[in-house]
């Protein structure tokens, strides 16, 4: 890769503050407000945000809901999209002015024996954008230069957002289950993952059945492609994909234990689970005595590579998927969050600081 480091980087003193979205405390409503522009470490770039998208993981962070906590204070956000415009010493793979993603694999080491088997997501050493370096919640966001992901001209950097995780993450999962034509896949949980997944798994050549608690949601997965729908709330989607034949694959997309063991038992005999969402409640009862006999896999599937992302980029760029977003001010932050948390957003919410 040619080294395209610009002979004069701005100085540092060009950017003194930014605003942002922090989080103080866990469980407390983020606060808008200027930030320090920290001068830029060796392989680090700035990248003056366009686009940010809300992931469930992004409120997780903020309530500190995981085993692994993020150390306030801290910008969450690790779908922001946006133009390089600081380049940091010793960067050679993206240049001022590239559009890039900044996705949760923020750093990995390069080396390990994750690093360089394609793993690159199991790396020992990763940083992750918006929990372990400051993420896209605002005006500009600092990235490593060899994690971001160049996103291709021609697409919508609004669009771009989600695809950096939601698209990512979940084109990686139907990688994981292994669909082939003909295969059923089960996706649980239609919301900012499940619209692209579904997507994902019909490409693939899946035939789809979506299953969520909401009637529009599941109307939006029938345009977006899934054959089959089922409300949760009223029938029970065990019974109902059984007698489909059973799932070959379940992608569990809900952040709810109950849903992961439904997802379980819609699978057909040599049928793959495969855990994705990460609920607060962090554990989930499945039987021993059937996942042998059935032969079952579960398989737990995090984010996707920067070769995955690139992947995403390129069906969205031959216009085959298609991003569910709606745009607001990164101001609406909190009042956002909760409209998630409530299942009020039908996909994805896309900030613009
Ligand atoms: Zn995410
Ligand atoms: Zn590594």
């Amino acid at each position: 890769m040619a080294v395209t480091t610009p002979k004069s980087a701005p100085p540092e003193s060009q950017l003194g503050s930014y605003r942002a979205a922090v989080v103080h405390k866990f469980h407390k409503p983020l606060t808008v407000e200027e930030v320090p522009a920290r001068p830029l470490e060796p392989g680090q770039i700035r990248v003056q945000v366009e686009a940010s998208g809300l992931c469930h993981t992004d409120i997780h962070a903020a309530n500190g809901d995981w085993p692994v906590k993020p150390e306030p204070p801290f910008v969450p956000g690790h779908e922001g999209v946006g133009k390089v415009v600081e380049v940091g010493p010793g960067v050679a793979d993206v240049a001022l002015g590239d559009r890039v993603a900044m996705p949760w694999l923020g750093y990995a080491c390069g080396t390990c024996d994750h690093c360089v088997s394609g793993w690159e997501t199991l790396c020992l050493e990763q940083k992750n954008m918006g929990y372990s370096i400051d993420g896209g919640f605002g005006e500009y966001a600092t990235a490593y230069g060899r994690y971001v992901v160049k996103v291709p001209d021609g697409i919508d950097p609004l669009d771009a957002a989600p695809l950096t995780c939601a698209g990512v993450t979940t084109y990686k999962a139907v990688k994981v289950a292994g669909t082939r034509s003909s295969d059923l896949v089960a996706v649980f949980g239609v919301g900012g993952l499940g619209h692209l997944a579904i997507q994902y798994a019909a490409i693939a050549g899946g035939r789809v059945v979506a299953v969520d608690l909401i009637d529009e949601k599941l109307e939006l997965a029938r345009k977006l492609g899934a054959e089959f729908t089922i409300n949760a709330t009223e029938r029970d989607p065990v019974e109902a994909i059984q007698s489909l034949g059973g799932a070959d694959q379940a992608i569990a997309l809900a952040v709810s234990p109950k849903a992961f063991e439904q997802a379980y038992g819609t699978l057909r005999r040599g049928g793959k689970l495969v855990f994705v969402a990460l609920p607060a409640d962090n554990y989930v009862t499945l039987p021993i005595f059937e996942t042998v006999l059935q032969g079952i896999t579960i398989v737990g599937s995090i984010v996707g590579t920067r070769t995955d992302l690139r992947e995403v980029f390129e069906l969205h760029g031959a216009g085959k998927t298609h991003v569910i977003r709606e745009v607001r001010p990164l101001d609406t932050v909190n009042d956002s969050i909760a409209d998630v948390e409530a299942g009020r957003v039908a996909a994805r919410i896309v900030f613009q600081p």
